[in-house]
This record gives C-alpha cells, sequence and structure tokens, in this order.
C-alpha cells in the first residue's frame, strides 16, 4: 500500500500534536490520515530502536522510547475512533476505515514482536518497584498467549489456528446473522391484539415494503420478544418461538441447511482445544482462566453450583407462580416454552403495575447529576467542578476532580441521544495516569463518560427513565476506576490491566445506590412540582426489581455452566467422535434448570457470546463479577446499619477507594478485594440484594 501525500503539515495538524486534551473542535477528517501515518512511522521507528541489539533490558528506558511513542499513537487514534463514535460523518468514517487496518496490524506486529519479548524477558525483576513487576508480568503473559514461546513449524501452525479460528467466528456471526435475517411471517393485524401498537405499525410497514398485506413479523429483538410477551395468540407465539430456537441448526428448514452452525461450533472447538495443547493446558477452559481471576474450572463450576443450589428454592417458587396464574387467570393449564414470558409479563402487570413515565418525571438530569456528585463526592473525598474544553458538540460537558486542592482527573460527559452518535452506553480513556519516563511528571488521567438520553422537550430538562439512571452510574463507577488512579505505572494504571472477570465491580458496585430510598429522596424533584420521589412509588419499583430473580439467576447459572464445561471438555462424545454439544447442555438443564424447553431447542447454535464474542470459558464472568460488586456494596449496608445512617459513608468510602479504585491493575484483584473485605468475597449479599436470602 503506498500511502497517500500528506495533505496537512504536521504543524497544522491537531492530531498529530496531542500533549494534552484534544482539540476536538478542530479535528477534521482530512487530518487523519496524514497524522496517524506519521504517528505510526514514529511508533515503528520506536520498536526498531529498542529491539536493537545495543538497547539496554531497562524497563524505564524502553518505556521512554516504545511507551512515549505508542502512547501517542494510542492517544490520537482514540481521538479520532471517538468521533467517529459520537460525530459521525461519511468523511470521518472513510478516514477512520483507511487506517484501521493499518492501526490494528501494528499493534499485532508490536504484540507479537519475539525481539521485544526477548527483551522484556531479559529485565531483572529484582531492578522493578512491585507496580513495574506487574505491568512486565502481564506484558511477558501476553506474549507467551500470542503464540511467543513457540518455534518453527508449531509456531506457523498456532498462526493459522488463529486464522481459521477468527474466520469460523466470523462465520457463526454471519450464519446467525442471515437466519435471524431471513425469516419473515406475514399475519392478519388481528393476530396480534395485546401487541404494542408501535411494534405492529413497524410490522405494518415492513410488510407494505415488500408489497404485502397485514403485518410482517421477523426475529430481531424489538419485533420477536414483545410479541412473546404479549400476543394473545397462542399459537402464534408458538410459531415464532420455534423458529428462533431453530436458527441456524440442524432444526431449520431443509433450505437454510447452509447456514447451520453445527459443523462451525465443532471447528471452533477443536481449533480451541488444539491451541490450548500448544501454549501447554488440558483444555481450553484452562487457558482461557490465564488472565483471569478465577484460578480453575473446577473453583468457576463450584461457584456456578453453589449458585444453583441456593437460587433454586426462589426459582422453584417463582415457576410455581407463574404456573397458578396461568391457570387462574389465563386458562393455560400446562404452559409451554412458549407461555413462559407471556404468563411471566401478565403477573408481572398485574401485581407490580407502575407507570415509567410516570417514574421518568422524578429524575431531570440536573438533578440526577448533582445526586451522584454528591455520592460520589461524600464516598471519596473529592470535589467535581465543570471546566472547559475543547468539545465535539455543545451539549457535551466537561469536568475536574479535585482531591485536596489537587487536580486528579478530568472527564467529558456527553449524555444526549444525537444523529451521527452510536448507541448504547460506555466509558473509555482519552489518557492514564502515569509517571511519565520522558518527563518525569505524572499525567492526569482523562475520560470519556458517553451515554444516550432522551432530549428534553417543551424548554423542560432531559428525563431520565430509572434505568438510564443506573446506567449513567454503571457508566462513572468504570470512570472513577480510571480517574481515581494512584497507580504510577501506565499498564496497571486505572482498568488497565484488571482482570476481566473483575473490571465490572466498580460500575455493578455503583449501581446500588440508585435503589437506597435516601439517596433517591436527594437526587430526584419532579420536574413540575419539584417534589422528591413519594415513598409509595419507590416501594413499588423496589417490589418489581427482584420479580423473578430466582429464574433468571438460574437461566444465567445454565448458559455459564454449559460454556465451562464444554471449554474444559466435559461433553460427552457423539458416535462419530464429535462433541456431542446438545447431551453436555441437556445434562446441564437437567442438573440446575426448573424449566425445560422442547427437544427441538438448539440454543447453542445462535450462542454468540462464546462462539465468536469472546467469552468462551468466560461466561461465568457476569455472575462472578455481580458477587464481588454485591459483597463489596454490603460493606457500606453494614457501615450504615452501626451507624442508623446512610450507605453513602465516607469511612467505608475510603477504603473501597484506597484499596479497590485507586490500586487498579496493580495487584490481584482478589488482593484488592480481601483488603478491602478482610475476608475472600462471599455469596450472601447478591443473594440478598436479589431477594433471595
Ligand atoms: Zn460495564
Amino acid at each position: 500500500m503506498t500511502a497517500a501525500l500528506p495533505t496537512v503539515a504536521p504543524s497544522d495538524n491537531p492530531l498529530a500534536q496531542i500533549d494534552d486534551l484534544p482539540a476536538f473542535d478542530a479535528v477534521q477528517p482530512a487530518h487523519v490520515g496524514p497524522a496517524i501515518r506519521q504517528l505510526l512511522e514514529q511508533a515503528d521507528a520506536a520498536l526498531a530502536r529498542v529491539v536493537a541489539e545495543e538497547f539496554p533490558a531497562d524497563w524505564r528506558a524502553l518505556s521512554a522510547v516504545l511507551d512515549v511513542a505508542t502512547e501517542r499513537l494510542g492517544r490520537a487514534w482514540g481521538a479520532v475512533s471517538h468521533l467517529n463514535s459520537v460525530a459521525d460523518s461519511p468523511e470521518l468514517r472513510a478516514a477512520f476505515n483507511e487506517m484501521l487496518p493499518l492501526v490494528t496490524a501494528f499493534w499485532t506486529r508490536l504484540g507479537a514482536d519475539e525481539r521485544l519479548y526477548r527483551k522484556y524477558k531479559a529485565i531483572a525483576p529484582d531492578a522493578l518497584n512491585a507496580e513495574q513487576r506487574q505491568a512486565l508480568a502481564n506484558a511477558l503473559r501476553g506474549f507467551v498467549l500470542g503464540g511467543a514461546e513457540l518455534q518453527g513449524a508449531v509456531k506457523d501452525r498456532f498462526a493459522a489456528i488463529q486464522a481459521e479460528h477468527a474466520e469460523q467466528a466470523q462465520k457463526f456471526s454471519e450464519n446467525t446473522l442471515d437466519a435471524t435475517d431471513a425469516y419473515r411471517l406475514v399475519v392478519e393485524p388481528e393476530r396480534l391484539a395485546g401487541v404494542p401498537e408501535d411494534v405492529i405499525q413497524t410490522a405494518r410497514q415492513l410488510a407494505s415494503q415488500s408489497g404485502a398485506n397485514g403485518c410482517a413479523l421477523t426475529l430481531k429483538m424489538p419485533c420477536y420478544l414483545p410479541v412473546m410477551q404479549f400476543a394473545h395468540d397462542r399459537e402464534l407465539r408458538e410459531t415464532l418461538y420455534r423458529a428462533n430456537v431453530t436458527r441456524a441448526s440442524d432444526q431449520a428448514p431443509a433450505e437454510q441447511a447452509a447456514w447451520d452452525n453445527t459443523p462451525v461450533m465443532q471447528r471452533l472447538l477443536a481449533l480451541r482445544q488444539e491451541e490450548a495443547e500448544l501454549l501447554g493446558h488440558p483444555t481450553y477452559a484452562h487457558l482461557s482462566l490465564v488472565p483471569k481471576m478465577a484460578q480453575s474450572p473446577e473453583q468457576v463450576v463450584g461457584f456456578l453450583r453453589d449458585l444453583a443450589q441456593k437460587a433454586r428454592p426462589y426459582a422453584e417458587r417463582d415457576v410455581n407462580e407463574l404456573r397458578q396464574y396461568a391457570r387462574d387467570h389465563l386458562g393455560l393449564n400446562d404452559p409451554q416454552a412458549w407461555d413462559w414470558p407471556y404468563v411471566s409479563e401478565r403477573l408481572k402487570e398485574a401485581r407490580y403495575a407502575f407507570s415509567e413515565q410516570e417514574v421518568k418525571t422524578y429524575f431531570p438530569l440536573p438533578q440526577v447529576l448533582q445526586g451522584l456528585f454528591h455520592i460520589v463526592q461524600t464516598l471519596f473525598g473529592i470535589r467535581m467542578a465543570e471546566d472547559r474544553a475543547p468539545v465535539w458538540h455543545p451539549d457535551v460537558r466537561f469536568y475536574r476532580i479535585e482531591r485536596d486542592r489537587t487536580t486528579v482527573g478530568r472527564f467529558y460527559l456527553d449524555v444526549s441521544a444525537r444523529q451521527g452518535k452510536r448507541s448504547g452506553a460506555w466509558m473509555d480513556d482519552v489518557c492514564t495516569r502515569w509517571l511519565r519516563p520522558d518527563t518525569q511528571r505524572v499525567q492526569t488521567p482523562v475520560a470519556h463518560l458517553v451515554c444516550n438520553f432522551a432530549d428534553g422537550v417543551d424548554g423542560k430538562p432531559p428525563l431520565l427513565t430509572h434505568d438510564d439512571v443506573i446506567t449513567l452510574f454503571h457508566e462513572f463507577g468504570h470512570g472513577l476506576h480510571h480517574l481515581l488512579s494512584q497507580v504510577d505505572e501506565r499498564d496497571v494504571s486505572g482498568i488497565n490491566g484488571v482482570e476481566w472477570d473483575a473490571v465490572e465491580l466498580p460500575s455493578q458496585f455503583m449501581e446500588n445506590f440508585c435503589w437506597e430510598w435516601d439517596v433517591l429522596q436527594r437526587m430526584t424533584a419532579h420536574v413540575d412540582t419539584g417534589q422528591p420521589m413519594p415513598r409509595g412509588l419507590y416501594e413499588k419499583m423496589l417490589a418489581a426489581k427482584n420479580f423473578q430473580s430466582g429464574l433468571q439467576t438460574l437461566r444465567q447459572v445454565e448458559f455459564a455452566l454449559f460454556d465451562m464445561q464444554l471449554h474444559w471438555n466435559q461433553a460427552p462424545r457423539a458416535v462419530d467422535g464429535s462433541v456431542d454439544v446438545m447431551a453436555l447442555l441437556n445434562r446441564v438443564r437437567a442438573e440446575v434448570a426448573v424449566l425445560m424447553p422442547p427437544g427441538y431447542s438448539r440454543t447453542p447454535h445462535t450462542f454468540g457470546h462464546i462462539f465468536s464474542g469472546g467469552y468462551s470459558a468466560g461466561y461465568y464472568s457476569y455472575k462472578w463479577a455481580e458477587v464481588l460488586s454485591a459483597d463489596a456494596y454490603a460493606a457500606f449496608e453494614e457501615a450504615a446499619a452501626a451507624h442508623r445512617g446512610s450507605t453513602v459513608d465516607a469511612v467505608t468510602g475510603r477504603a473501597f477507594l484506597d484499596q479497590i479504585l485507586s490500586v487498579g491493575g496493580s495487584r490481584p484483584a482478589m488482593a484488592s478485594f480481601t483488603a478491602f473485605r478482610g475476608r475472600e468475597p462471599a455469596l450472601d449479599a447478591l443473594l440478598r440484594h436479589q431477594g433471595m436470602a
């Protein structure tokens, strides 16, 4: 590929010279190519320099050349991809897509460079402080997992496995997508009785686009879910259910055989096992756990079984309630898989009816932010102050966080939904706290906090749903983890280097405050009257929170146990020697499930998390991190009970800051947790929070 001539001189290019905050208001698509090419060249030159024989195997010296160059590249590319996410335009997207393969190739090159691996290996650990030793250990582990220890034919085989695995994973998700997209069921509007009007309207439009009368139903979630929850027509639900659970499988209609994921799954499992063996691990489950907090497949399975056993009585109670309601109120004496979402929705309505619209009137954005800031200021002894910075949209706010009158972190807050902005919510880093080896000064961390909330109407402030509020608190938890770091070493500072199954601890932890009565009193103010939320409404929200948590827990455990046992080679073999995926799933269900789907159901065939999404032998992480966050929050509940006060407790908050937030990835998550809690994590708090105690 020949590089296009730079159209912008580097001196005029805001992306080429990011030393503090990016000039988000001045970046043009034409800046992207020249700046990124220049920074890539500099990073490659830095790599070449440090891997040379004469360059010393010295951590700080390496960092001063290589990390400084890669950080500049990372920051500039971070600014481009951020703009691509929040202020998309055809020109910017084209510039982004042109550079993406070059940037990706650089990181791959860096991670697979054997000369660099040897240089790191030659560093004497006794010359390092504890943070540097942890960062070095992580770096070496990354090289080993990337195949750096392999030689000759084995190394080639490893590379071939990676390539084929990527192809097969892609194939898995394409088959799922194609099978989902291909489905259309045109029905008369009468059959959709009970379904929300907007869903019917969309289905009507879809039908008319293809020249049909009636309503066209699809298997996409915004259509499938409401039909399963609300359509009174039982036969319709059964038809749609069957189509959904047989997608991309051997049970799908014959003309869709090309999308059957059965052989793809076999291939993926075989490649993973082979990769694990090449790297010296007995199974892929063992390999997957190397960089995680959980120590062994036995430990994960033990954890899941314990959780299943404790949730089971509640799940059985949930099912009994559903059966009774179905019989007494819906005339369903023998509910089937396609009835449960419907029955569940009806029972929920009957029992916990409250209006989401009413809830929203109590959560104007400014009041919520004030409430959130009050909590973190009290807990962590910090102060939020609005500040100024170049931004990409006038709605974006910028804040600094002060501790002892010193700025310790800064963040952009971009919460409004707009054209050209990717949906969802996320935290991203602009730069990390780092004692820079080039300037010998500590760099202040900066973060993006992005949400997509609806704008206010009629000159009123934006009104948030309770889910929106929880989302904001969640992302803010990630942000605090990044911004309140006290670590000097970049790669273990903030969320860097935190184990994958522990990184949701601070984010899920923050969510708990959204359910506290005293917090809501302070954080709510009716948009017209200014009154805080009434107790009656709060009680209803709280009651609905744990609706069927037993059933939901067992469903998550079923997926997680299946995933872990599958990658731990615990599945039976079919006569042809292949992994009998369905036999394993049925065994797991017999052990933990309280609801059995029909025999034709093939849920693994669309289980993208574990076959194409990076959650292989990692699906347990959802529950694992929830245990950590719930148990951490329980320390605040205990403090509140002891002082007859609030969970917004400054003493416990300071301990959480010192032992968990500020140490980031500089030590194992288990060490941080036990330092905070005085013991290892326990299940009780999660069960109690979800009404299972
Ligand atoms: Zn998260």
